[in-house]
């Protein structure tokens, strides 16, 4: 049986770090040295549904469109 989660995804081709995202989502999201973000995870990261509305801002408000808020399938 799978089931549906939020996923943020990070384009590092576009990101110009600074961190606004990780503002936004502290929760998930860190800064590595250079100031660009990490998620907690990987370059791909879970978002839990409580932060929804959070990551859409951060998606909304990212200055190059770095960043889309998609739901995938879990095993
Ligand atoms: S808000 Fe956008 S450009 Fe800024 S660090 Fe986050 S993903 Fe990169």
């Amino acid at each position: 049986m799978s089931r549906t989660q939020l996923e943020l995804h990070i384009d590092f081709t576009v990101c110009e770090g600074r961190g606004l995202c990780t503002e936004l989502l502290p929760e998930v999201l860190v800064r590595d040295d250079w100031g660009y973000p990490m998620g907690r995870g990987g370059r791909d990261v879970p978002v839990p549904g409580s932060l929804a509305d959070a990551a859409q801002d951060a998606v909304d408000l990212c200055p190059v469109r770095a960043l889309m808020l998609r739901r995938v399938s879990r095993a």
